[in-house]
Order: structure tokens, then sequence, then C-alpha cells
């Protein structure tokens, strides 16, 4: 498990995302540099409860959160934290993660 997830900064306007884009939405630049991202701040969580072809599926809590720089991106929980929640971004492999840094109170 690596900290912090990767993302992609287009060199021209600077706007990060993940994943990839092929253009930058906003300004249509083709260049992009990597960049990580450590922090995110839970939005929304959802819980998926099957898994088509998986008979053995433990429910699996995945979150849309809002990274330091104002992306948006879904990462799986690693623990119960909820909306408001702020969390740390991990990586294994290539899919994200989050787990909480401190309580949400
Ligand atoms: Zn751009």
């Amino acid at each position: 498990m690596q900290p912090g997830v990767t993302i992609w900064r287009c060199r021209t306007c600077g706007i990060g995302y993940f994943p990839q884009r092929l253009l930058c939405p906003r300004c249509h630049g083709g260049e992009w540099e990597q960049d990580r991202v450590y922090e995110a701040v839970i939005e929304e969580v959802s819980t998926i409860r099957h898994m088509i072809g998986q008979t053995d599926w433990t429910p699996l809590r995945i979150a849309s959160v809002r990274t330091s720089d104002g992306m948006a991106i879904t990462v799986g929980l690693r623990d119960e934290s909820g909306p408001g929640a702020v969390v740390a971004l991990s990586e294994e492999g290539t899919a994200p993660y989050g787990q909480a840094l401190r309580p949400n109170r």
C-alpha cells in the first residue's frame, strides 16, 4: 500500500484529474504531469452488497470524496467513515482507498 493517490495534472491550465483523460476538458491540452494527493473529504458513501458472479462477496463501501485540491474521485473505504470525514488517501495497485484521518466530529 502506498500513501497518496496518483492524479494527472494538465500542464497548460494546472487542473488535476483522476483517472487520466486524453485531453483536458477545460483547455483541451494534451500534456500531463503526474502528481499525488493525500487527503480528501467524504461527500457521499454507498455500499456495494452484491457483485455479479461473486458468491462470497464481502460488502464493499465506496465513497465519493473531494480532494484537497478540489477534485472529485471515488475510492474504496477501509473503515466506517461517513460524509464529512477527512480521509487519508492511499493506493493498492491502481485502486484508490480512503481511511479516516480524524474522526467526524
Ligand atoms: Zn487544461
